[in-house]
């Protein structure tokens, strides 16, 4: 038996879907199944990459709301706190008016994953410029974005469960050594 990882990504799920999850990763088949899931990694890698993908899936779908300030990648963001993304609401003062922006930041755990795993989470921020709470409405709106958001944040889940047990990543970007760019 592995340890079990320190975030329980999984609370709230049904105990017996966590369990046959925990065997899985037991047995080492996670990782192939969730491979054969998703086998592409996205090439969303930049913090420039980041906006425009955000700033498409807002035009899509939630053209009237707040628009976009700064959205980026952020190493900071421990998702062994379940801090997954934030939204925040910037204020600024243009010409003579105050203006509000929302900036965005996703994990930087979400940079090495598939396109529909960051999918989610950019759906879930989004849905935030509406509702703050994690409320009916808000998982409507995610749904509204994405039918599959539900089951893409269970899978999602199980492989951050997956990432902490075995710290390995399945999607690496395979970035050349001196490619890889300083933050911000
Ligand atoms: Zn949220």
């Amino acid at each position: 038996m592995r340890p079990r990882p320190a975030t329980d990504f999984l609370a709230g799920y049904p105990d017996a879907l966590v369990a046959q999850v925990r065997q899985l990763i037991d047995r080492d088949e996670l990782a192939e199944r969730l491979l054969r899931m998703y086998p592409q990694a996205h090439e969303v890698r930049t913090d420039r990459a980041l906006y425009d993908y955000v700033q498409d899936l807002k035009s899509a779908h939630m053209r009237s709301a707040v628009p976009l300030g700064k959205v980026a990648f952020d190493g900071k963001l421990h998702v062994a706190h379940n801090a997954l993304g934030t939204h925040t609401t910037v204020s600024q003062v243009q010409g003579g008016r105050l203006k509000s922006k929302r900036e965005i930041r996703i994990a930087a755990v979400f940079r090495e994953m598939p396109e529909a795993f960051l999918r989610m989470i950019a759906v879930h921020e989004l849905a935030h410029l509406r509702e703050r709470e994690h409320s009916k409405a808000f998982y409507q709106l995610c749904l509204h974005m994405e039918p599959d958001y539900r089951q893409l944040e269970f899978d999602l889940r199980v492989y951050l469960t997956h990432l902490e047990t075995t710290g390995r990543v399945l999607w690496p970007a395979c970035l050349p050594q001196q490619g890889r760019q300083a933050e911000g």
